[in-house]
């Protein structure tokens, strides 16, 4: 018999490293997000799900997800290799949110449960990018800044567009849009970390 009967995932591991095909793991995804989760194929070398998120101008971009599992549909036997997730345009994966906001999930037991952590909250941080209310113009996650203990904690929205909202004023008071320079907007981002966070 060879239908989904067996939902033990995954079927073995090799020194604490799970090692899993690419239909486990398309089920888990499934259980992540059950109507939302895709394959998307082989990218880079390795199989990529996709979960979108939101609408952001003319792209959508989602939580992308990298499995570990090579083209031959098993994942990688060596356990450097983990299973990332970040923020990126669909369909290329091109990063919306800096690295630092991705995630790494080791394939060591239980790596279901941390994924599906990392996966929700990756998605409710996408679900705070909006609009600049200065300018207009989609605004950027940015990771907590700098760092000094004083910087920020949080990942914080960002407006990066250029020349379309920078005001300065002359010695008059007359309102200046300096061409070239950043929006500069920034909005805080409200907790997003699962009740399980101290
Ligand atoms: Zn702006």
């Amino acid at each position: 018999m060879n239908n989904n009967t067996n939902i033990t995932i995954p079927a073995h591991s090799r020194g604490g490293v799970e090692i899993f095909t690419a239909a486990e793991f398309d089920m888990v995804m499934r259980e992540i997000a059950p109507t939302d989760a895709r394959c998307i194929g082989v990218q880079k070398g390795e199989y990529v799900w996709v979960i979108p998120v939101l609408g952001v101008g003319a792209d959508t971009i989602g939580v992308f997800v990298r499995s570990s599992i090579r083209a031959d549909g098993a994942s990688a036997e060596a356990g450097a290799d983990s299973i990332r997730a970040w923020l990126g345009h669909i369909p290329d994966g091109e990063p919306y949110a800096p690295k630092v906001l991705g995630r790494w999930t080791t394939r060591r037991k239980g790596w279901q449960i941390r994924l599906r952590r990392v996966v929700k909250e990756l998605v409710l941080l996408a679900r705070h990018i909006r609009p600049c209310p200065t300018c207009g113009m989609w605004m950027k996650l940015r990771a907590p800044g700098g760092s000094g203990s004083s910087a920020g904690t949080r990942p914080y929205l960002y407006c990066d567009a250029v020349g379309s909202g920078m005001l300065d004023f002359t010695d008059d008071g007359v309102e200046l849009v300096i061409p070239g320079l950043p929006c500069g907007t920034t909005l805080p981002i409200p907790e997003v970390s699962g009740p399980n966070t101290a």
